[in-house]
């Protein structure tokens, strides 16, 4: 069968890992979050003083250690989740929290760092027969990508989720400051000048805000046939 990419973008929180990952799973394809590389990046700077205590970052020291920022995936041989490497280290929970998460942004603006990433999205796109979400997969990444969705859903939603995300995990966090967190990321998401976030003209919209988890499964798969067949 003809293998395909399929872009999943949308705004922060709105569940597009989770139908993203699931569909991957089910129909035998690669999946990559690409936030979580950005994520990954900004964990790399917090650890090596590329944030001064004013939260300033210094682009020129990180230009420099870009190329030594070495970001892989692999499976969870148990649970068969992706778990993300940071130069071989796995940092999967370090890079969910919300020091990362208030930063995320602020580097996925920088366009050399965007340059960067992007390639090596493309490079994993190269056989087809991948699922990637993110920011900028449809419009920038796989313009060509023979399925893309943008997903949305109401600010209040996707912090609700968040919360309930963290809290599983043992993390703690107010509503309110993830509710913050949710409405910066995707103001600066929106407003940068390198690929922001908007959605493909040829994307198909999903807004997920009265939706169960199984019903967006459902309506992917459904439109993952729709586009194999056509
Ligand atoms: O998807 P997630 O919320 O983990 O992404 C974290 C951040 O990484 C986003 O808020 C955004 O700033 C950035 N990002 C991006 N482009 C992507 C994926 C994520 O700018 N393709």
């Amino acid at each position: 069968m003809k293998k395909i990419v399929i872009a999943i973008d949308g705004f922060s929180s709105c569940g597009k890992s989770t139908m993203a990952k699931d569909l991957a799973r089910e129909i035998g394809y690669i999946y990559i979050d690409s936030g979580a590389m950005y994520r990954a990046v900004t964990l790399y700077c917090i650890e090596n003083g590329i944030f001064d205590k004013d939260n300033n970052i210094d682009e020129s020291l990180l230009k420099g250690k870009i190329e030594e920022v070495n970001i892989s995936f692999k499976l969870n041989p148990e649970t068969k989740v992706p778990q993300t490497f940071l130069n071989g280290v796995n940092v999967e929970n370090k890079i969910r929290t919300m020091e990362v998460s208030s930063k995320v942004s602020y580097i996925a603006a920088i366009g050399f760092v965007r340059e960067a990433l992007v390639n090596q999205q493309q490079l994993m796109g190269n056989e087809k027969g991948i699922v990637m979400d993110g920011r900028d997969i449809g419009t920038t990444v796989f313009p060509d990508a023979e399925l893309k969705i943008f997903v949305t859903a109401s600010a209040e939603v996707r912090a609700q989720r968040r919360y309930d995300e963290l809290k599983v995990k043992g993390q703690s966090a107010s509503f309110e400051e993830i509710l913050h967190n949710v409405e910066e990321r995707d103001r600066i998401d929106q407003t940068r000048e390198v690929s922001p976030l908007r959605k493909a003209d040829d994307a198909i919209l999903l807004d997920n805000s009265h939706m169960t988890i199984l019903e967006q499964k459902e309506w992917l798969r459904n439109e993952f046939e729709r586009a194999i067949n056509s």
